[in-house]
């Protein structure tokens, strides 16, 4: 009996190992179903989970609940998973099957229970390794084990945003040592003109892609130095660029330790540029060719993705900073001082230009992209100072939108309307347009009865973290009405988003009393969940933030106006799972993308959006709402007021309306209509797997193959 036992408490063990359990439902409800309370308490970490229950526990409830052959299932799965053979990477990699993709992000979103991402950025790099890993890609993911992650967010007594750093539990995370060939974990050294930086390096696996990570708390450390990866952008510029160097050389000697060679260097936006100067000296010294040569080969298999048209989102170091750190590093490489701060300058002569990481990484690499059409119109304009001689639309600046790992934000009950009507395939055929013709044959009632459903969970999970809001800041009247906040059949907007003064969080609030009427309508109300962090160093961020909670906390909105704190991967899921309206106001055209939106159509929500980002390639005038017709205007203030007077009337004219509209049976016929043509022209198009086939196809593909070409010549 005990091996019995043991053994399922050691499958469970293994399939935690793994985070390919994060994308698969029928992994996670085994856990839920074995203790939903403890699986609460440890915030979703089912090592957590597993170190706190014993086998004999676990042996108990499979008993019950039957589960047995469920967890033997999934461990089943998970190991046909790992040795799958044909895939589409096998098939279509050619080239890159030889020598792996290697990715580099300073921050990867995976989960909950790995608080190493802050917001968009590394939640794109997480369903990146996802779907490399679903379609059989070799990439390997280069990334910071922070020690404190990004901050926990709070509200205090004045509604201002206050931040926690909590130590994580390194024990409790599916962490392994990478050994090197001592046995021993391998530790990697970067010089700098003060102290060496070392780093130990943590294997993740994520699905059949290998994640590595470095983290600088070892003994060898100045103390300084230990905590330099503890904070995801929490430092000044100093600390940033040594976690830069860190990622970007330190990154690429993890490489060469293991005997990996990158077949494409992909550099996910410019924080790990520096890890083209380590590819360059690495080839100088091993084929014994001059600096320009060198460049030329690496850039020819290096990828970049820039990912924002906000100046402040570029990286810029003072020639002193990169001296310091580079100094050494530069005199191998046998350039000058002004020689190196050219390869980060727009204009290599003008010594008053700080270096810049994307100016590095777009010298550096032969294949740049932006992340949807907009923002590559836009980044050709802002580097068009690098190719002086050329029009604009010869800006060596390409764009592959990003899209959204389908099986990580799906809710499962949606999972299961998929499973019956777009056939038992369609995961693997998402891409094609085809399979989301089977979103017709779902019958309405059941559709809107799902997405009922999930709208209730997201507003049980609202006031289960407003009341522990509300207990921390001593609201009485909203504890008093707490089982009254949100209304299942009101029309529900979702709003979260970072707060940031370009995002403009607070639009819809703009005119006060216009809104309260649409609050307070008694026929046809609407009622917003807004979430979000602020940068711990944006002040303006933290006002508009402030605005917004107090807002949440006045008593005329109990209930209709909400604040859930610590926007995360948790919250993001509800939200996008349960909401009516997806609601996104940035001022145009500074979104570079945005993937929350894309997230709510595969669970049947309509996107309410300004005409930017990835939004205005996909509005097609009925697969959701439009603000405005893509104006823009150099004066903010009228930008504002504009989109603002826009968002008001397709709110009162078109969104509200539709919502309400019902046949006999309560049902709303026509917005169903609407929620299935967004999942049908939508779902195909902006999911990570067409996004990574097109990274393989127009890029690595090529990238892999110009090097095998220059090897050969
Ligand atoms: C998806 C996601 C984002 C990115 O979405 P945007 O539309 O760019 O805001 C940010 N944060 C979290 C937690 C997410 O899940």
């Amino acid at each position: 009996m005990a091996d019995m036992e043991n053994h399922l408490h050691d499958r469970l063990k293994a399939l935690a190992q793994n985070l390919w359990w994060t994308w698969h439902p029928e992994v996670i409800s085994l856990f839920t179903d074995i203790d939903p309370h403890l699986w609460r308490v440890v915030e979703h970490n089912p090592i957590a989970f597993l170190n706190r229950i014993t086998p004999e526990q676990v042996e108990e409830r499979a008993s019950e609940l039957v589960l047995h052959s469920r967890i033997n299932h999934a461990f089943r799965r998970l190991n046909e998973y790992m040795e799958q053979e044909r895939t589409w990477g096998s098939i279509n990699c050619g080239n890159v099957n030889y020598r792996p993709v290697v990715y580099f992000s300073a921050e990867f979103g995976l989960h909950e229970s790995l608080p190493i991402y802050s917001g968009g950025l590394g939640i794109l790099a997480g369903d990146h390794l996802k779907s490399a890993s679903d379609l059989g890609i070799p990439l390997i993911g280069i990334g910071l084990l922070y020690q404190q992650g990004y901050f926990n967010q709070r509200l205090n007594q004045n509604d201002l945003q206050e931040e926690d750093y909590v130590d994580l539990d390194l024990e409790n995370l599916p962490l392994h040592p990478v050994l090197n060939e001592h046995g021993t974990q391998l530790t990697v050294r970067v010089d700098t003109r003060t102290t060496p930086i070392f780093a130990r390096v943590w294997r993740l696996q994520v699905g059949r892609v290998r994640l590595l990570l470095l983290d600088t708390n070892v003994e060898a450390n100045t103390l300084e130095d230990r905590s330099l990866t503890n904070r995801l952008y929490g430092g000044d510029t100093r600390v940033r660029i040594r976690q830069e160097l860190l990622l970007g050389i330190g990154g690429a000697r993890v490489l060469q330790a293991l005997h990996i060679h990158p077949g494409v260097l992909h550099l996910n936006e410019g924080h790990s540029a520096f890890a083209i100067l380590e590819e360059i000296r690495r080839t100088m010294e091993y084929d014994m060719i001059p600096f320009n040569r060198a460049m030329r080969r690496v850039s020819l298999y290096t990828v970049f993705t820039t990912h924002t048209p906000v100046a402040a989102g570029h990286d810029r170091f003072s020639p002193d900073l990169v001296e310091e750190h580079l100094g050494v590093f530069r005199e191998r490489l046998g350039l000058s001082h002004d020689e190196f701060m050219a390869l980060g300058r727009v204009n290599p002569n003008d010594a008053g230009e700080p270096f810049c990481m994307t100016v590095l990484a777009l010298k550096g690499s032969r294949r740049a992209n932006a992340v949807s059409a907009i923002h590559g119109t836009v980044s050709r304009l802002m580097w068009r100072g690098l190719w002086p001689n050329r029009p604009e639309s010869e800006i060596p600046i390409g764009h592959i939108t990003n899209g959204v790992h389908v099986l990580s934000w799906l809710a499962p009950q949606m999972y299961q309307l998929f499973e019956t009507h777009l056939g038992s395939d369609w995961a693997t055929r998402m891409v094609h347009p085809d399979v989301w013709e089977g979103v017709e044959k779902i019958h309405d009632g059941e559709l809107w009865e799902t997405h009922q459903f999930l709208k209730m969970r997201l507003i049980r999970f609202v006031r289960r973290r407003l009341r522990i809001q509300a207990e921390r800041l001593g609201l009485k009247h909203i504890l008093k009405d707490i089982d009254h906040v949100l209304d299942p059949d009101v029309l529900t907007i979702g709003c979260a988003r970072r707060f940031a003064a370009y995002k403009r969080g607070d639009l819809v609030v703009s005119d006060l009393e216009r809104l309260t009427k649409l609050i307070k309508d008694t026929k046809r109300p609407i009622q917003i969940i807004f979430a979000g962090k602020a940068h711990p160093n944006d002040d303006e961020g933290k006002r508009l933030l402030q605005k917004i909670a107090n807002l949440s906390h006045d008593k005329k909105y109990t209930g209709s106006i909400v604040f859930v704190e610590n926007y995360d991967y948790n919250v993001a899921r509800h939200l996008v799972q349960g909401v009516d309206v997806w609601l996104n106001t940035p001022r145009r055209p500074l979104e570079a993308c945005g993937t929350s939106g894309q997230k709510v159509v595969l669970n049947g929500g309509l996107n309410l959006s300004v005409l930017d980002g990835w939004w205005n390639e996909a509005f097609d005038g009925k697969n959701g709402f439009a603000i405005g017709h893509g104006g823009m205007h150099n004066d903010p203030e009228i930008q504002n007021k504009r989109d603002a007077e826009y968002l008001y009337s397709v709110l009162e004219d078109e969104v509200i309306p539709l919502y309400y509209k019902r046949d006999t049976s309560g049902i709303p016929t026509e917005w169903i209509r609407r929620m299935k043509h967004a999942m049908k022209t939508l779902g195909w198009r902006f999911n990570a797997d067409r996004m990574v086939k097109d990274y393989a196809c127009r890029f690595y593909l090529p990238a892999a193959g110009s090097t095998s070409a220059e090897w050969a010549g």
